[in-house]
């Protein structure tokens, strides 16, 4: 059509576009030898953080896990998610090994943003609502005995310091969500109260960590799964680690062989890692500032708002949009520009970049960008998330390295947006730890998409930690 024609630029204004972008492509590089030295120090951070608490940027927080699922459950189990956008719950009938899931339905929700920011009881009234309603339809074929109580595993996508498997205070509140009171609350008190409010009579087995529970429901179909990976609103990581190297064990607690550790990557951080004054003012824009400083390079709350910024810096600094129209003003909004938006301009390999055009009309009004400068936005797309999946991969091979020989080939299940639909993005982190590791070593680790595992790992690991049947134990 002639409306989406582009038309052309003012040389002036793309000339100090170009150089804009190229600055920013140079600040955001990451050559192999700098993602090494961030691996690097990923490992070493997590080493620390194993000695004792407070001695590294990464928490290394315990799980309490102590059984994985292994296919052998059997039973009735609920799951709960709490992440960073979603809230789902979900019901599943285990069938022991050889027919594994027998039955599983689920309800997912959009978290309200108010209730993000409200209080403990609203917050917790509202899972409690969503999960009583949930039990109630639940069918005559779930053969529940008569007077047993209902068995429920919670995944809870932010950072907690555990003593247990099922009880645990929140360390902080990352991504949206910022309700004061909760901090240093043991979270499943919190929902226990919640569900005796709402009348509804359930045993918290399990309280884990989302990347604990996607480890989990890997692990069910594959023995092989050694990490948890998550690349969604936020990020973060977890592994399977042995209690022998984890010095910071409290000496008064059972020492079982096997734990699960959960990174809390999100708040890493290098020297090395390349960074901008765009990533500086973000960061204090932003609900937590100087938290998640790793995360908010590339998680999906934050990657579409680091290209938004870049834009509007080019149009203010460095005319992008000179000649063609004002700069729109819902361009200085934080989070117009979704990471959705991105990976569609990104991966847009039409001619004239109509879907670049298209983004940008819908969102910010602009209308015939010309070809040229629709070119500058992708590009800007392509060093961000560039640089974020590099980033992931530098830290996956930290976790490689610290798992070490103990086996012959490492899975890694992942869950996320960001990772299942931003098809680039996932090729670029796939590229770079073949750049890392080299091809024969990177074949030996498998990412595998666990989509909405947590949830279902939660419940897995309700089974696995039920003190029901004993003998489904592996
Ligand atoms: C939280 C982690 C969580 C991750 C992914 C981060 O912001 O700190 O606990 O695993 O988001 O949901
Ligand atoms: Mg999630």
């Amino acid at each position: 059509s002639s409306k989406n024609k582009p038309r052309k630029m003012i040389p002036k204004g793309l000339e100090a576009a170009h150089s804009m972008r190229d600055k920013f492509r140079n600040a955001c590089a990451t050559p192999v030898e700098t993602l090494r030295k961030i691996s690097q120090d990923m490992l070493s951070q997590m080493e620390a953080g194993l000695q004792s608490d407070g001695e590294s940027r990464l928490r290394m927080l315990l799980s309490f896990v102590e059984h994985l699922p292994c296919g052998n459950e059997t039973g009735l189990f609920y799951g709960l998610d709490l992440g960073g956008t979603n809230f789902r719950v979900l019901r599943v009938q285990l069938g022991g090994k050889e027919k594994r899931i027998l039955k599983q339905e689920s309800k997912v929700d959009s978290i309200p943003s108010e209730i993000m920011t409200s209080t403990n009881e609203e917050l917790f009234d509202y899972i409690a609502r969503v999960l009583a309603d949930f039990v109630a339809t639940e069918g005559v074929d779930c053969n529940l005995i008569l007077g047993q109580k209902r068995e429920l595993g919670f995944t809870f996508s932010f950072p907690v310091s555990q003593e247990s498997l099922n009880s645990g205070k929140l360390v902080k509140w990352t991504k949206g969500f910022a309700i004061a009171e909760t901090i240093g609350q043991d979270v499943v008190k919190e929902l226990q109260a919640a569900m005796e409010r709402c009348k509804l009579d359930m045993h918290v087995i399990a309280m884990v960590n989302d990347t604990t529970g996607t480890l989990a429901g890997g692990r069910y179909w594959n023995e092989d799964v050694m990490a948890g990976l998550i690349l969604g609103t936020g990020s973060n990581a977890c592994y399977v680690e042995q209690t022998s190297e984890i010095p910071k064990w409290p000496p008064s607690l059972p020492k079982p062989e096997e734990t699960v550790i959960n990174i809390e990557w999100g708040h890493f951080w290098s020297p090395h890692i390349p960074k901008t004054e765009i990533d500086d003012d973000l960061d204090a824009e932003s609900v937590h500032p100087g938290q998640q400083v790793f995360e908010k390079l590339f998680s999906g709350m934050y990657l579409g708002d680091i290209v938004r910024r870049m834009i509007l810096k080019l149009a203010e600094q460095a005319c992008l949009l000179g000649g063609v129209t004002e700069i729109p003003s819902n361009m200085a909004t934080p989070f117009v520009l979704r990471t959705r938006d991105v990976s569609i301009m990104h991966e847009d390999e039409s001619e004239n970049l109509e879907n670049v055009a298209r983004v940008m009309e819908t969102i910010f009004g602009l209308k015939e960008l010309p070809l040229e400068v629709r070119k500058v936005i992708k590009d800007v797309c392509e060093i961000t998330a560039a640089r974020g999946a590099r980033l992931v991969a530098a830290g996956i091979v930290g976790i490689v390295r610290k798992i070490g020989g103990r086996k012959k080939k490492i899975c890694i299940a992942i869950d996320g947006s960001l990772y299942e639909h931003y098809t680039k993005f996932r090729a670029k982190l796939h590229e770079a730890l073949v750049e890392l590791l080299g091809q024969e070593a990177a074949a030996k680790v498998v990412i595998e998409l666990s989509k909405d595992g947590s949830g279902l790992g939660a419940a897995l690991l309700a089974a696995s930690h039920s003190k029901k049947d004993l003998e489904d134990k592996c």
